[in-house]
């Protein structure tokens, strides 16, 4: 095929399809540390053909004569999706050697502390497991210095990529492109969001002085800074319950319960071994939904472990089970994350069941609750933290185009949202492309609907009732078609029907 042939959106889909394959293995090997050097710029020169101007516009052609012949609305979806992911394409090829550079550059930076030298990631996932509060001060503003040197490359690269997308959307305002993808109002998601975290001030205040005073030792700053999360966020004091060892073991089980046998399923592939240059964030990769879906964990110790396997086990099986006889576009394409993460959240969410705790811990009642309020206090921050990222955001992108990228306000909607110190010029580094703070925020409303409903259908018991995996099964089956919104409807809310999200965090 020559260079300058345009596909038509069957040949695109299926051409794209072998490319993202590819491409997901290439950083599949990179994230586990299988290769040091990224190499998705060969990946992308092997496929140009697919990412160029004419093909983009032979979509938005093809899309826009399904509109006007009245095609069905799964199909003007469907060409939508390839329409978008040809433009991203582009953007990604354009800066695909910038960006491998500049990970190369990041996977070869080096901290020295305490005479060892370690890569930035072993450096935030030893931070993380330190005994000690003022070694992990120590580590983590080392760590943090060295990722701040990026940080002007970092910009330069998000303003590339900024301009080619309003070049090539045809919508020059970043706020209101996201908007458009999503479906929504995003400021309308920031106020009934704000609404939420502010009707939780109290419980958050009393959540954090007794937990932080628990997990920081008495001798903590009032104010600690951002080192201390990971830490916290593993429960590291319960580590002695919550081990390393365990956690798949428990895992498994407890999604046996539900109805869902993980090692039965060999499309859903485990990688749960530790080496020095994996990532310590767990992840799933669907390569190839429903066929090949890629588990990955590093497990460090704490009951964070537990909620970590069980938050991308979530992922994992609403990849894998996807009909596979949907388009490729509805198995592996959409507009965003913000249903595949009321799957993950939902799951997550059974770290919050006392039950759990007693079931598999053999701990007695009391203990049991009190750790699962551990759970909640670290689901409470996180969700806090995220209204406050949201926040940020939107002042970072409405303020962009006329003043550039800048860490205004930053650390202060952290500090009065969490009660930590974050640096300022962690900005960055804090920020994932395309609003996804909103995707977790819109999941964070959803699972709590979801919750509530399996309260109400299958009732206390739904963590660990066949009912439920037989629910969510059906939800998955229909794999990445639905946006996160329409579930709120097979549920029976309103999109931003906040009251489950605040009794359940209230309580
Ligand atoms: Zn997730």
């Amino acid at each position: 095929m020559s260079e300058t042939e345009i596909r038509d959106p069957g040949a695109f889909e299926t051409r794209l399809s072998h490319f993202l394959f590819e491409r997901s293995e290439e950083a599949r090997a990179v994230r586990v540390g299988e290769k040091e050097v990224s190499e998705q710029a060969e990946v992308v020169a092997r496929y140009s053909d697919l990412f160029t101007r004419a093909q983009l516009e032979a979509l938005a052609e093809a899309e826009h004569q399904a509109k006007t012949a009245d095609a069905s609305a799964d199909e003007v979806e469907r060409l939508y999706r390839l329409r978008k992911t040809c433009e991203g394409g582009i953007v990604a090829a354009e800066l695909a050697e910038r960006e491998d550079a500049l990970e190369n550059e990041i996977l070869a930076a080096r901290v020295v502390w305490k005479n060892e030298e370690m890569s930035l990631r072993t450096a935030q996932a030893r931070t993380a497991v330190l005994d000690t509060y003022a070694d992990r001060d120590e580590l983590g503003e080392l760590q943090a210095d060295e990722s701040a040197r990026f940080n002007s490359k970092q910009l330069a690269l998000i303003t590339a990529a900024e301009t080619l997308e309003a070049e090539l959307s045809g919508q020059p305002d970043p706020i209101k492109r996201s908007e458009e993808e999503k479906a929504l109002s995003l400021r309308e998601l920031e106020s009934a969001l704000a609404v939420v975290s502010e009707r939780l001030d109290e419980r958050w205040s009393e959540l954090r002085e007794r937990w932080f005073d628990r997990l920081l030792g008495s001798g903590r700053d009032d104010l600690p800074r951002q080192h201390q999360v990971a830490y916290m966020r593993r429960l590291s004091p319960l580590a002695s319950t919550y081990t390393r060892e365990r956690a798949t073991e428990v895992c498994l089980d407890t999604l046996g319960r539900l109805g869902f046998d993980l090692m039965a399923m060999p499309n859903i592939r485990l990688d749960l071994d530790d080496r020095p240059q994996k990532s310590p964030r767990a992840c799933v990769i669907a390569s190839d939904p429903p066929q090949v879906v890629h588990l990955i964990t590093r497990a460090q110790g704490g009951l964070h472990d537990y909620e970590a396997l069980l938050h991308e086990a979530g992922h994992a099986l609403h990849y894998g089970g996807c009909d596979p006889a949907l388009p490729y576009a509805f198995r592996s394409l959409s507009r965003d994350h913000a249903l595949t993460e009321i799957y993950s959240y939902i799951s997550a969410k059974i770290v919050n069941e006392p039950g759990w705790h007693e079931h598999y811990f053999s701990l007695p009642e009391k203990t049991a609750r009190e750790n699962a309020e551990a759970g909640l206090f670290i689901e409470v921050m996180l969700f806090r933290r995220y209204v406050a990222k949201l926040q940020f955001e939107l002042e970072f992108w409405g303020r962009f185009a006329h003043e550039g990228g800048s860490e205004k306000g930053y650390a202060e909607h952290q500090l009065a949202a969490t009660g930590v110190r974050y640096r300022p010029d962690w900005f960055l580094s804090d920020m994932d492309s395309g609003f996804y703070s909103a995707d977790y925020l819109r999941a964070w409303i959803r699972s709590a609907q979801l919750r509530a409903s399996l309260l109400e259908e299958v009732g206390e018991d739904w963590w660990q009732s066949a009912k439920t995996g037989d629910f969510l099964r059906s939800l998955f089956a229909e794999g990445t078609r639905p946006s996160n919104e329409e579930i709120a409807a097979r549920l029976g809310f309103e999109p931003l029907d906040c009251a489950p999200l605040l009794a359940e965090l209230g309580a």
